[in-house]
């Protein structure tokens, strides 16, 4: 089953294999359980603005930089971007709003996919278009050796931000890698755009409420339900990428 999702993945691109060194990963959903709390953080904070959304719809926003989302409603609501003035105080109030959510947890699973991707020899690489210091600060506790200021790319190194294949782009300069030479683990939509856009294989891990379809039409070349069962299948979906 694995192995017709490569093979049509490799012909896309006409790579030849996968040469597996580094798998780059996503925050946001991905490792931290997290992702409710920007929902409503971000609901609280447009709604205090007069703006009309849902919760939901912010998981489809989700990979952009704050600047974007908070451009992408006012556009909406008001017909114009925002100033700079109201993008730096609104990013603040959803900062402090997603600060008094409670804590976001480990994603299960998680820990365990790390620790088998470094005992199998690969590079973790983590990409986020996230600045929460509350989460990057931690990301050491929650797990241990695993990731170091030169194998991350933040919010601070990206200007585009995802879907812009850019951030993992920068993923791979930090492992010296090519775009045949890892995978990409995401959660939401846009980020999965971006993983495909840089020309990488794609596994879309579906931890939050929007359809699998979602995740799929945004280009995820294989689709898990969670951290846990990408962590139970690693061996197997190792094995396939570096046949
Ligand atoms: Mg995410």
């Amino acid at each position: 089953m694995i192995q017709s999702e490569i093979q049509t993945f490799l012909n896309k691109h006409e790579y030849d294999k996968i040469d597996l060194k580094t798998v780059l990963i996503d925050m946001d959903g991905v490792l931290y359980d997290s992702m409710k709390n920007h929902a409503n953080a971000w609901y609280e904070t447009i709604s205090a603005l007069g703006i009309n959304s849902t919760p939901q719809e912010f998981y489809m926003y989700e990979g952009r930089t704050g600047a974007s989302t908070i451009n992408l409603l006012f556009q909406r609501a008001f017909n114009r971007p925002a100033t700079e003035k109201e993008i730096n105080e609104i990013y603040i109030q959803k900062t402090e709003s997603f600060n008094r959510q409670p804590k976001a947890k480990a994603m299960p699973g998680a820990a365990e996919f790390l620790k088998k991707v470094k005992n199998a020899g690969l590079i973790p690489i983590l990409v986020t278009g996230s600045g929460q210091a509350s989460l990057l600060d931690k990301l050491d506790h929650e797990y241990p050796g695993i990731f170091t200021p030169e194998t991350m790319v933040t919010a601070f190194d990206v200007k585009y931000g995802k879907p812009h294949p850019e951030p993992y782009l920068i993923g791979l300069q930090k492992a010296k890698a090519k775009p045949n030479q890892a995978i990409v683990i995401e959660n939401a939509p846009l980020g999965v755009k971006a993983g495909v856009a840089a020309g990488i294989f794609t596994v879309g891990v579906n931890t939050g409420p929007l359809d699998d379809e979602v995740l799929l039409s945004a280009g995820a070349n294989l689709l898990i339900p969670d951290m846990q069962i990408l962590a139970d299948r690693f061996e197997e979906i190792y094995t396939a990428l570096i046949q």
